[in-house]
C-alpha cells in the first residue's frame, strides 16, 4: 500500500514511531497482520540509536521473574538474526557500605527466585574481576544473565524482518493526528495523507503523550541521558571477562566495546528544549567531569584515557520507571500506547509482546498490569524526584 489508504484497503495496524518500541512491535505483529510503520525522521534516529544498549532484565524487573526471563530468553534466541549480535556479559554493581544491606537483600531475594544473582565480597570481586578495584566498596551485586547490544543494529533488524513479512515502512512522514469515529479507531492522519487502520499503536517515545492527549493523560517527562566513549590505549584490549560495571551510588556505569574502548554512561538529567536535542547532542561538561572522577577509581588497571566520542539523547520517563503499554480505558477501541520509559532496549521483548497481546488477545507470559496507563496518581509531566523509586533517585543528577 502507498502513503494513503482508503477504508477498503485499510491496514490491520499502523505503528507510529520507528524507534525500538515501534520496530519491535511491528516485528511481533507483521507475520500475520497487514502493518504500516510510520516514522517522522529515520529509523532509530533518536533515543534508540543513541542508547548504551545494556540488557539488564533481572536488575530492572526484580519483582517479575517472568518478564526478566522473557527478556533473557529473547536475547539469547535472537542473537545472530540478520546483523544483530548479543554480547552476554556479567554485570557487577559496586556498592558503598551505606547501601550494602539493601544490596545484599536484593541479591538474596533474586537468588531465592531462581535468578543468577549473587553478593560478592571485595575479595571475590578482585578474584573474579581483576580489572575492577573494589577498594572503598562493601562489595558488589553480580548478575550473570546480562549483556549488551548495538541498539541501532537491533532496531533495524526488527525493521528488516518486519519488512520481509510485508510491513510498509514510511520514513520522513510525521503523524499529525489519530483518527477515531465514535468509540473506534479509524487510522492516522500523516503529512502524506490518511492511513486507515483497525488498530493504531503509538510508540512515539517522549512525544507519545502529545498524540494521545485527547484520550489519556500520561506523566511522561523528557530527560537527557549521556554517554562518553574512552580509549584507554590498552594494546592488548580488555580482558574478555571485563564486566559491565555500575558504581551504584554515583549512577555511573561502564562496559567494554568490541574494539577495546570503554563506553561510560550515567543516570538522567533535566532537559530544556527536548525537541532540539532529540536527535543527539554532545554530552555536557558536568558529566565528563563525573566520569573523570568516578571511573579511574573503579578500574585497577586504568591510567589515563582519550575521549573518543560523547553524546546525549532524550528519553521519556514515568515516575515508576517502567514501560506504559496499554489500551487505555476511555480511549477509542483499537488504540494502544507503547512507551518504554528509559529502559526501552532491554524492555523491547516485553513491550512488543504486550502490544501483540493487547491487539490479538493472546496471553503474554507475564502480567500486563504493571504496564497500565492508569496506575499513576499524577497524569502530567510535572512530577519531581520524590515520586521516583529510591534506587532511581541516585540517578537523577
Ligand atoms: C544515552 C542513552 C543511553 C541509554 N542506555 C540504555 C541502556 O543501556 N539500556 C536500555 O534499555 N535503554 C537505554 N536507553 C533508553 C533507550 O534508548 C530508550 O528507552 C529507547 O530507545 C526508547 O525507544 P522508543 O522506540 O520508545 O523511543 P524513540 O527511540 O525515541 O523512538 C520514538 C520515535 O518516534 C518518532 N516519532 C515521534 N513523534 C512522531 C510522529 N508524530 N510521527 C511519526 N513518528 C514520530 C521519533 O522520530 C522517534 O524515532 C538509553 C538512552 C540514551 C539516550
Amino acid at each position: 500500500m502507498g502513503a494513503s489508504s482508503s477504508a477498503d484497503d485499510a491496514y490491520d495496524i499502523v505503528v507510529v514511531g520507528g524507534g525500538i518500541t515501534g520496530c519491535a512491535s511491528a516485528w511481533r505483529l507483521a507475520s500475520d497482520h497487514d502493518v504500516a510503520l510510520v516514522e517522522k525522521g529515520q529509523i532509530a534516529g533518536e533515543a534508540s540509536g543513541l542508547s548504551a544498549g545494556l540488557i539488564s532484565g533481572s536488575k530492572f524487573y526484580p519483582d517479575s521473574p517472568a518478564a526478566a526471563e522473557h527478556i533473557a530468553e529473547f536475547y539469547r534466541e535472537f542473537d545472530g538474526t540478520g546483523r544483530f549480535e548479543f554480547t552476554p556479559r556479567n554485570r557487577v554493581g559496586l556498592t558503598i557500605p551505606e547501601l550494602a544491606d539493601e544490596a545484599r537483600e536484593h541479591a538474596a531475594y533474586q537468588a531465592e527466585h531462581g535468578r543468577p544473582v549473587s553478593w560478592l565480597s571485595p575479595a571475590e570481586v578482585r578474584e573474579k574481576y581483576p580489572d575492577l578495584d573494589p577498594a572503598g566498596f562493601a562489595g558488589a551485586v553480580e548478575y550473570r544473565d546480562h549483556g549488551w547490544v548495538d541498539p541501532y543494529t537491533l532496531t533495524v533488524t526488527f525493521r528488516d524482518e518486519a519488512e520481509a513479512w510485508g510491513t510498509d515502512v514510511l520514513t520522513g512522514t510525521a503523524v499529525t493526528d489519530v483518527l477515531a469515529g465514535g468509540d473506534r479507531i479509524e487510522g492516522v492522519e500523516t503529512e502524506a495523507g490518511t492511513l486507515r487502520a483497525d488498530h493504531v499503536v503509538i510508540a512515539a517515545g517522549w512525544r507519545t503523550p502529545h498524540l494521545v492527549s485527547d484520550y489519556v493523560g500520561l506523566p511522561i517527562r523528557p530527560f537527557m541521558l549521556q554517554v562518553v566513549v574512552l580509549d584507554p590505549g590498552w594494546e592488548d584490549g580488555w580482558d574478555t571477562d571485563f564486566p559491565i560495571a555500575h558504581v551504584e551510588h554515583e549512577g555511573v556505569y561502564f562496559r567494554p566495546e568490541h574494539n577495546g574502548n570503554l563506553l561510560v554512561g550515567d543516570g538522567f538529567r533535566d532537559v530544556d528544549h527536548p525537541e532540539a536535542k532529540s536527535a543527539g547532542v554532545d554530552a555536557d561538561e558536568q558529566f565528563k567531569q563525573d566520569v573523570a572522577r568516578v571511573v579511574p577509581d573503579a578500574i585497577s588497571t586504568y591510567d589515563s584515557a582519550d575521549v573518543v566520542n560523547t553524546w546525549a539523547g532524550v528519553e521519556g520517563m514515568v515516575p515508576d520507571v517502567q514501560p506504559v503499554v496499554d489500551a487505555p480505558a476511555g480511549a477509542p477501541e483499537g488504540l494502544v500506547v507503547a512507551q518504554a520509559s528509559t529502559l526501552g532496549i532491554l524492555s523491547a521483548p516485553v513491550t512488543s509482546t504486550a502490544v501483540r497481546s493487547l491487539i490479538t488477545g493472546e496471553d503474554a507470559p507475564f502480567s500486563l498490569d504493571r504496564f497500565a496507563a492508569d496506575r499513576f496518581d499524577v497524569r502530567t509531566p510535572d512530577w519531581g524526584r520524590e515520586e521516583l523509586p529510591e534506587y532511581f533517585e541516585e540517578d537523577w543528577d
